[in-house]
């Protein structure tokens, strides 16, 4: 179904009611909800939507997802200006009879232009300037120094004739014209500009990368991640490790949920506003919490030996463990099974009046070897191949030029040199210099 869709949030906006319908599927479909039957919504909808190195499942909202494939869209239209439908558009929606009209937002304009409007605020943030004559680029707006807009970077009000300012007017033949600019910029603002490579061949056109992706290609999730951008959480999500277990998805699943606190256990439920006795329906000593649950509980005290810590730390500590049980089975794979089967027995003893289980070690024993002799993936490991690094002569009547370059931190202070050495090796000629502010992939280009 989500393909589907794909192919139509492409190319139209999607009014939202149909967005938020889309989402209801979704969620219902997620938690198991019918018409007929509710079920509850362990974790919330804005936590789910975001991807999954930042807590959520990568499920994508509707609305947010047709934005980022309509910014795709002006990706497209920016480089395949040659094509008939670009020409089109343009022609029809960027005259500048059209564009200086005091209306423009009351004239009548297509779905596809309504489409390509939608999305150009995600393709304006997600879009990095490379410089080559500077003649497109506007100095203060656009995000052209290390991916940001320098108007980010200023507080304070600027001229009308320096707000029309393009790159073009400062970079006066490779040197920085700094008294354009009616005040003084930082010197950490001038070391970045300092350190942007500009173009010395080429057709002298200003490109434009896509600063979220390491090609400088458009990618659809991460336009995504700038259409969802909201408020940080206050608490940042750090449990990425749970999606890298080698493990059942549906025991992952319970860990991520046990991250985010919300496996419906009695104190949780009650923190939920429903009416419930917190204490723990085993012991019947403590209010049931997850830690309680799975580590505290004196039925659950038998199964470790270690107790010291957090309940994050000691999650992560024993579900990433490299070490083995004497059984040979990964103490990982046993601590994770037994993590389950607590939960399970848990949910026997209050919902099948069973007994608790008295052999739960030797359980979880048998079922983390199963799973580890019959299930789970072998780890691969690479060969790694010492390959020795040294300087080679070139032929005899022949030069060889060496460059470096490297930042103090990435980014940082940095600098560069190079050195010309003959067929013997002699030095020829050499020189080093200041970069200015810049990652170690500007130092070294
Ligand atoms: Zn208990």
């Amino acid at each position: 179904m989500s393909a589907i869709l794909s192919h139509v949030m492409q190319g139209a906006v999607l009014p939202v009611h149909v967005c938020e319908k889309l989402d209801k599927i979704n969620r219902d479909f997620l938690w198991g909800s019918t018409s007929e039957q509710r079920k509850m919504h362990k974790v919330s909808w804005s936590k789910i939507v975001k991807p999954k190195d930042e807590g959520g499942l990568g499920i994508q909202e509707a609305r947010a997802k047709n934005i980022a494939l309509l910014s795709k869209l002006n990706w497209r239209m920016y480089h395949e200006q040659d094509a008939l439908w670009t020409k089109v558009i343009l022609k029809k929606y960027c005259a500048n009879s059209r564009v200086r009209s005091r209306d423009l937002e009351k004239l009548p304009s297509s779905p596809n232009w309504k489409a390509i409007n939608m999305g150009f605020a995600v393709f304006k943030k997600g879009i990095a300037w490379g410089i080559g004559n500077g003649v497109g680029v506007n100095l203060w707006m656009d995000n052209w120094v290390n991916g940001e807009s320098l108007r980010a970077m200023i507080a304070g009000p600027l001229r009308q004739e320096e707000l029309n300012l393009k790159v073009l007017d400062l970079c006066d033949y490779q040197a920085w014209n700094w008294d354009l600019i009616s005040f003084n910029l930082p010197q950490f603002i001038k070391d970045k500009i300092k350190a942007i490579p500009i173009q010395l061949y080429g057709n002298g056109r200003d490109t434009v990368m896509w600063k979220c992706s390491n090609n400088g290609e458009f990618n659809t999730n991460s336009a995504y991640r700038l259409a969802i951008e909201r408020e940080e959480d206050a608490v940042q999500f750090s449990g990425q490790w749970v999606w890298k277990l080698d493990m059942l998805p549906k025991i992952i699943n319970f860990i991520w949920l046990c991250l985010h606190g919300s496996i419906p256990i009695r104190e949780v439920l009650a923190g939920r506003g429903i009416n419930c006795i917190k204490l723990c329906p085993i012991c019947k000593e403590q209010d049931e919490s997850i830690l309680h649950l799975l580590r505290d509980c004196v039925y659950a005290r038998d199964q470790w030996s270690s107790f010291t810590e957090g309940f994050e730390t000691w999650l992560k500590t024993n579900c990433l463990s490299e070490m083995k049980h004497k059984s040979t089975t990964p103490c990982c794979t046993l601590f994770i099974f037994t993590l389950w089967s607590l939960w399970k027995n848990k949910n026997l003893v209050v919902f099948e009046n069973t007994i608790l289980n008295p052999r739960l070690d030797k359980v979880c024993l048998c079922q983390a070897k199963d799973y580890y002799y019959c299930i789970s993936k072998a780890k691969q490991i690479t060969p790694t191949i010492a390959i020795p690094v040294r300087w080679s002569k070139p032929i005899p009547g022949w030069f060889k030029l060496n460059t470096d370059g490297a930042p103090l931190g990435n980014p940082g202070k940095a600098g560069g040199g190079e050195l010309i050495r003959d067929s013997e090796g002699r030095w020829v000629r050499g020189f080093s210099r200041s970069i200015g502010h810049a990652t170690s992939v500007i130092a070294e280009l």
